[in-house]
């Protein structure tokens, strides 16, 4: 059996390991992406904020190595769901299999002034940028602000204004500085309304004001504001945006594709078209764009192909739980456990936040990489 899977990310990279962990060199697996290593999102974090540097949370894929598993760099340009078969920069493949796990693509230059600005804090790039813009700025005032759902990581614009406060504190900028957070909901993370409660009583005794139910669909560069979809205005000395999210082109323009993003059997995750799954941010299932829903999607597609190659034994599907470590600052770590189930409301309660579970999420990183990459990891 040949299968392919398209982007190694948090869901392509479980997907490789899982496969290749149980099917050993029996079968080939085919991992493909455009980069040269992963980066977890909230590394990008540790990185503006000075907590870690950009080579400490660069993982290579020249790293890989597996039993069976073949990575390939290579850009997918076109992908024919029918005929298994994908175009790429480096020449065709074709698969017995197909797992599209190709994530969400960021486009800063569809808000008008973000591009301008150059401060969106969710490609690899833009948030490895802030470390030296932040470094340098004088204090001020300090917007956060979602310019389009969906987007990656709901609570993250949360975690990102407490660890502003801190990092403004440290810098003794924070008296000279006000801190806003511009996002689409009512409150900071719905499907956990503990969660939002604990956030909101952060902001509070920090001074953070909340901006709810709009997003910033413009910035006016010249005036310092942004605009937001309701018609109001946010002015700012420092603009941090989370960005237009998209799927990748190869995926909108394929027949895989509906409103934009790939529809799958929530138990299963295949697509509508035989022997094509697709897993994490790219799909339309309805958890959110994370990475612990990515790998837990990627754990289920595996056991369905393992199941369907070797014919035994009923396999495990989808339950749409996750588990979010969420950031309090100053070492606190909170962990939200969410449940996404089809049709029914989701559901999350909060743990902490505390030290222990911050030493939680150090080990889930350090574990990903051992697991994926066969090597220690030593910053979190
Ligand atoms: C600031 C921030 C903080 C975050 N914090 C967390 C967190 O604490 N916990 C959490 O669970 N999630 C977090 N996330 C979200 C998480 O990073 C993503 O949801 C997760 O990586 C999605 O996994 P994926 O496998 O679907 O896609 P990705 O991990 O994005 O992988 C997609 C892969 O496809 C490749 N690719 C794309 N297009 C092509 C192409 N045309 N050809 C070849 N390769 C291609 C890309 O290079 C990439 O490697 C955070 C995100 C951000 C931005």
């Amino acid at each position: 059996m040949n299968i392919l899977i398209l982007g190694a990310g948090f869901g392509g990279l479980e997907l490789a390991t899982s496969l290749s962990d149980v099917l050993g060199d029996e079968h080939c697996v085919t991992l493909l992406d455009k980069g040269e290593g992963f980066v977890f999102g909230f590394s990008k974090l540790d990185v503006m904020f000075n907590r870690a540097t950009p080579s400490d949370v660069f993982h290579p894929f020249r790293d890989l190595e597996k039993p069976g598993l073949t990575f390939v760099r290579a850009t997918v340009e076109s992908i024919d769901p029918v005929a298994k078969r994908v175009q790429t920069d480096v020449g065709p493949f074709e698969a017995d299999i197909l797992v599209v796990a190709l994530g969400a693509d960021l486009h800063p230059a569809e808000t008008p002034g973000l591009a301008e600005e150059g401060t969106e804090f969710y490609t690899v790039a833009g948030a490895f940028a802030l470390r030296d813009v932040l470094a340098a700025f004088p204090g001020g005032r300090v917007v956060v602000g979602v310019t389009s759902t969906p987007f990656k990581c709901p609570p993250a614009p949360s975690e990102t204004v407490l660890l502003m406060h801190d990092y403004l504190v440290d810098r003794g900028l924070r008296a000279a500085s006000t801190i806003s957070l511009v996002m689409p909901f009512q409150i900071p993370i719905p499907p956990s309304p503990e969660a939002s409660r604990a956030l909101f009583a952060a902001f509070a005794e920090r001074d953070i004001e909340w901006v709810p139910e709009r997003m910033v669909t413009a910035l006016d560069t010249d005036r310092k504001v942004a605009v937001c979809s309701d018609g109001s205005e946010v002015p700012y000395d420092l603009f941090l945006g989370v960005p237009v999210h998209r799927a990748p082109e190869a995926v909108t323009t394929s027949a895989l594709a509906v409103d934009g993003w790939i529809p799958v059997d929530p138990l299963t995750l295949e697509t509508a078209f035989p022997d094509v799954f697709a897993v994490g941010d790219v799909t339309s299932v309805g958890t959110p764009k994370a990475g612990v829903f990515a790998e837990g999607q990627a754990a289920v597609v595996a056991a369905q192909i393992i199941a369907r190659i070797g014919g035994d034994g009923a396999p495990v599907t989808y339950d749409g739980r996750g588990v979010c470590y969420l950031e309090f600052g100053r070492d606190l770590v909170g962990k939200v456990t969410v449940t996404f189930l089809s049709g029914e409301a989701p559901t999350g309660g909060l743990e902490g936040p505390s030290e222990a579970i911050a030493t939680d999420k150090v080990a889930f990183g350090t574990s990903r990489v051992h697991r994926w990459f066969g090597r220690q990891w030593a910053v979190g």
